[in-house]
């Protein structure tokens, strides 16, 4: 079955498995991950472990022969993917308001963009652009866009940057600290800094008048979260996020990867996937006995708290794995090592399982 997108587009399934999957998305990440595509060195990949079918739900439409697709959102708010990140952006009568720059899209950005602005006469003038958080993988784009524009971000953004002196991403001209409503070109933006999360900076930005919220590196819609929960510096602040998520009125999520849109369902699934993991710890907590492993290395401390450790992630992680195979993609890559990151902080921040000497 062929179907067309709503900018009259096909999005054929096979074709993005054939196509996007191989050639464009594999590449994309890769380069985000610093590899080097031709190196001198292959890797031997025989004996490497295969992994569970991803589920359809989790791909998203087809990329171009150049490695992107560019949708409409909800009236003219567009989001660009290469399969694996994301940016968006808004046209207005005074020019386009662009919200992330990823490297791996890069170039194609300003294409994706002059494919819309030409398809709809409207102007193609990058004239803002709008910071989710400091990290290069979203933002390593930014200096493309030049001097001229004004970039927007949260104070510790700013901060963030100026500790990262990088030239790829020019620190933000315009600066919050709690909420800022945008109004451009006719526009209505709301940024919000809810609390840490993912990182110190991380923000909420909410497009009221188009259905949508955009939250970066928290739900990365149809998938469960990358290596060691999402590498999210603040743990239990990362795990309310999806509540703060859905206490704004939205249908449409930008989760900045992979490829597709997200929906408040996805939302609500990816929060009971972490609620589930963390009751998986705390029973591992109670039910891992320990006595076996501190017996079996005696003086190696270190090599009794690794196993012992390892069993609990593997008993907290093992009934997630069953339960969100062919739900989440890749649940079998990365609960485990999500499962060590809560089980640290339910032990660490929460106190779960501490034990005063008698
Ligand atoms: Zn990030």
């Amino acid at each position: 079955m062929s179907v067309t997108d709503s900018l009259g587009r096909p999005t054929d399934r096979r074709t993005f498995l054939a196509r996007s999957a191989k050639a464009a998305a594999v590449p994309a990440v890769a380069a985000a991950l610093g590899g080097v595509l031709a190196g001198p060195a292959a890797a031997d990949t025989t004996g490497l472990p295969d992994y569970a079918p991803i589920p359809p739900s989790a791909l998203g439409p087809a990329v171009n022969a150049q490695g992107y697709h560019v949708g409409r959102v909800e009236r003219n708010l567009y989001w660009v993917t290469d399969g694996t990140y994301q940016a968006a952006f808004l046209t207005t009568k005074d020019g386009v308001v662009l919200f992330d720059a990823p490297p791996t899209i890069g170039h194609n950005l300003q294409r994706a963009i002059d494919e819309v602005a030409g398809a709809n006469g409207v102007s193609n003038k990058v004239t803002h652009l709008v910071y989710s958080h400091h990290h290069a993988d979203h933002l390593g784009g930014s200096s493309l866009f030049g001097r001229d524009v004004e970039r927007i971000g949260h104070a510790e953004t700013r901060a963030l940057l100026l500790r990262d002196n990088d030239p790829a991403r020019p620190v933000p001209d315009t600066t919050f600290t709690d909420r800022r409503t945008l109004h451009i070109g006719g526009e209505r933006i709301e940024l919000a800094h809810l609390g840490t999360n993912h990182t110190p900076d991380n923000i909420y930005i909410h497009f009221p008048d188009h259905g949508t919220l955009m939250l970066v590196d928290i739900n990365l819609p149809g998938w469960v979260p990358f290596d060691s929960f999402n590498l999210n510096e603040d743990v239990p602040g990362s795990v309310a996020a999806p509540a703060k998520a859905l206490a704004y009125p939205w249908t449409h999520h930008i989760g900045g990867h992979m490829g597709r849109l997200g929906t408040r369902e996805d939302m609500a699934v990816y929060q009971q996937y972490v609620a589930d993991l963390i009751d998986g710890v705390k029973a591992a907590l109670a039910n891992v006995d320990p006595a076996p492993f501190f017996a079996r290395y005696g003086d190696n401390e270190w090599a009794a708290v690794k196993e012992y450790q390892a069993a609990q992630t593997r008993y907290a992680a093992g009934p997630v794995v069953r339960k969100y195979t062919g739900v989440l993609a890749a649940a079998d890559v990365y609960t485990e090592s999500t499962a060590f990151v809560l089980l640290e902080s339910i032990r660490l921040d929460l106190g779960v399982g501490s034990q005063v000497h008698p």
